[in-house]
């Protein structure tokens, strides 16, 4: 079925001697795209989603939700859908998604059958379109299965069972979870055997308990082994869970939007643009606060994925003197940006503050052969990585039409925003990923998030916006952003005047620490004062330049609405739902462990409010969820 990569991966003592040739050819493919692209330019505005989802089923008997490891069946099922679709609904054929395998045997990844523009009825498609993609998995599943839009699953690597079928974990691949968690593809395996290579031992990821009042203090996991507790006393953190294998990250969904940009040049100031977004996304769309059974102290993903990601040595961590590595490495391979790239007079050098090696003979030949300076960085950057795999029948490939070595490198840096490369051999340009957001329970949610972004995306390019600020407070912006209620309980950094300064009314030269301040998600999105219009402002001013009917203007309106109100508080998070619910279900102890019944009527509670039987009315705006709907099959 294709499903499994043909050929086989070089096993790691071979890979080894490759790597240079992976390095070489890569920047070869990269530099005959920059050479052949670089001046493309007045491409359309297109744009997509990736939905990442889960298949749970539902073992009624025992009342448990379990993660149904069926992949690979649904995945197969699907074609014989689409047939039959073709053949009895004809007019539905181009409107067919594509599905493709992720990293947990429960997961798979939808994305629309074709990008759309930024007309608004396109913007007024995208949630229908999501039902749809969501419907089509739903008829090849079993009666006691459901597809869900979950970040994290509450239970996954908890004690008992959690999967279907069940698997005992062995401690070879990790203490809490089995390795039949994972997806066939060899890319899932490898990230381990990466992992083990470079690191002693598995990878510790120490989340924080949320203290209830019956929470043991101090809390320490009693879910690891006695033996392991002792052999990771150095590394494991009093009042914290742990978390011990790449598949706890790896197994989350997000929420993924990419926008094409008419040249490089635009397309390199959107990246610029959503790297402080970023981390004010990721607070507006938490919705991942249990892990392993518990509690935590955290509401979304993103550091356990910076974490569980972690393949650098203790010598790239600094740990130990380098000897064997060749640099320093401050950031994981799951991380915020490094640097800016744009080549607006906006980007002053100090924005770009953080240290961050890169490789300096990438970087060199870049330069001779004409890339600038700040893009050349950017790329140098991520060639201080290994690449994850080497597979034996890709070694040689045709450098002029193949992209194949260069993303084997460029794919695998996971940043918050990534610079898409037009693809050899395609009409695709340049394109921008925004990929810091958790998806949400339902498409309304999902379709108002991404209505937004691909919204503020065209008010930065209409309105020539500057969000610059220094990368090393975007950084901290995202250790703040992942805090439990951060959307309403933390402030962020965030640039006070946020038009360009090379519009004329503006003023030059502000010295840089006047230029931010701490403010809240609701001032930032919302607006502050007379001078800050916030994102939702600008995005309105934006609307306003454009010739728009009343009645589509108020259907953009609500899903305008939700990120308004999930910005205020008026209306909560996934994360807060999920964790009121829990903290007033009869079983709960108030001592932050999330039992198989609380779990299965938490999960039951979602899928019932995804498909509108149950109101959430502090979750979703009142009239939810006939204010949009038009089309569940
Ligand atoms: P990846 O996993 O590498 O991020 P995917 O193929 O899963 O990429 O998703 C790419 C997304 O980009 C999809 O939503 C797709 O519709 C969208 N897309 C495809 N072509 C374009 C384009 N030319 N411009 C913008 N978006 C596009
Ligand atoms: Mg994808
Ligand atoms: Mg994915
Ligand atoms: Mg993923
Ligand atoms: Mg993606
Ligand atoms: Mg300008």
């Amino acid at each position: 079925m294709g499903l499994i990569m043909h050929g086989s991966a070089l096993d790691p003592d071979d890979a080894r001697l490759y790597i240079d040739h992976v390095y070489e050819h890569g920047i070869t493919q990269f530099l005959h795209i920059w050479n052949r692209m670089k001046t493309r330019h007045s491409d359309e505005f297109l744009w997509g989603d990736e939905i990442e989802y889960m298949i749970l089923s539902y073992d009624d008997t025992e009342r448990r939700a379990n993660l149904s490891l069926r992949q690979i069946e649904v995945l197969e099922a699907l074609p014989k859908v689409f047939e039959d679709i073709r053949t009895r609904s004809p007019d539905k054929a181009a409107l067919l998604p594509s599905f493709h395998e992720e990293f947990g045997r429960y997961m798979i990844e939808g994305i629309p059958a074709f990008p759309l523009t930024d007309s608004v009825s396109d913007l007024l498609s995208v949630e229908s379109k999501m039902r749809y993609r969501r419907d089509v998995v739903q008829r090849v599943l079993k009666p006691n299965e459901r597809l869900f839009t979950l970040t994290a699953f509450p239970r996954l690597g908890a004690p008992g069972v959690f999967t279907d079928p069940h698997y005992e974990p062995t401690g070879d691949y990790s203490y809490f979870l089995p390795v039949e968690i994972l997806g066939p593809k060899i890319q899932y395996l490898a990230m381990n055997d990466l992992l083990v290579r470079r690191r002693p031992g598995k990878v510790v990821i120490n989340v924080p308990i949320f203290f209830d009042t019956n929470t043991p203090r101090p809390f320490v996991d009693p879910t690891i082994p006695q033996g392991v507790r002792e052999s990771l006393k150095n590394v494991l953190k009093d009042d914290h869970i742990l978390l011990d294998a790449h598949a706890f990250g790896g197994g989350c969904c997000c929420l993924q939007v990419t926008s094409q940009a008419s040249d490089a040049s635009q397309g390199r100031r959107l990246y610029d643009a959503f790297a402080p977004i970023a981390p004010i996304m990721l607070a507006l769309t938490a919705a991942s606060p249990v892990w392993k059974g518990y509690l935590t102290d955290v509401d979304s993903r993103w550091g356990i994925l910076t974490d569980c990601s972690d393949e650098r040595t203790e010598e790239e961590r600094g740990l130990k003197p380098l000897s064997k590595s060749k640099y320093r490495i401050p950031k994981s391979r799951w991380a915020g940006i490094s640097s800016y790239i744009s080549d607006t007079p906006d980007n002053k050098r100090e924005y770009s503050d953080t240290t961050m090696p890169y490789n300096e003979q990438v970087y060199n030949r870049l330069l001779s052969n004409g890339v600038d300076e700040l893009l050349a960085v950017h790329i140098a950057r991520m060639y201080i990585r290994e690449p994850i795999t080497i597979m034996t029948d890709m070694l040689h490939q045709d450098d002029e039409n193949s992209a194949a070595h260069f993303e084997s490198i460029h794919a695998t840096n996971w940043q918050s925003v990534r610079f898409k490369i037009p693809p050899p051999g395609s009409s695709i340009g340049w394109r921008v990923e925004f990929r810091s957001m958790e998806v949400q329970l339902t498409d309304f949610e999902n379709a108002a998030f991404s209505v937004f972004m691909i919204l503020l995306s065209r008010a930065i390019t209409a309105l020539d916006t500057n969000f610059y600020i220094p990368i090393s407070k975007v950084d901290l912006n995202m250790v703040r952003a992942q805090r439990r209620s951060a959307v309403t309980e933390e402030k962020f950094w965030f640039r006070k005047s946020v038009l360009s300064t090379n519009a004329p009314s503006s003023s030059q030269d502000r010295a840089p620490e006047q230029e931010h301040e701490e403010m809240s998600v609701d001032e930032i999105i919302n607006g502050k004062g007379k001078t800050f219009p916030g994102l939702l402002g600008l995005v309105y001013v934006y609307l306003g330049t454009l010739d728009i009917e009343p009645v589509e203007m108020d259907k953009l309106k609500v899903y305008l609405d939700l990120v308004k109100g999930r910005a205020n508080g008026s209306l909560m998070t996934v994360a807060t739902w999920m964790r009121n619910f829990i903290r007033s279900h009869p079983a709960y102890a108030h001592d932050s462990v999330v039992n198989e019944e609380i779990n299965y009527d938490l999960i039951k509670a979602l899928d019932q409010i995804e498909r509108g039987i149950l109101r959430a009315e502090d979750l979703l705006p009142a009239g939810y969820p006939a204010a949009t709907a038009d089309c569940r099959s």
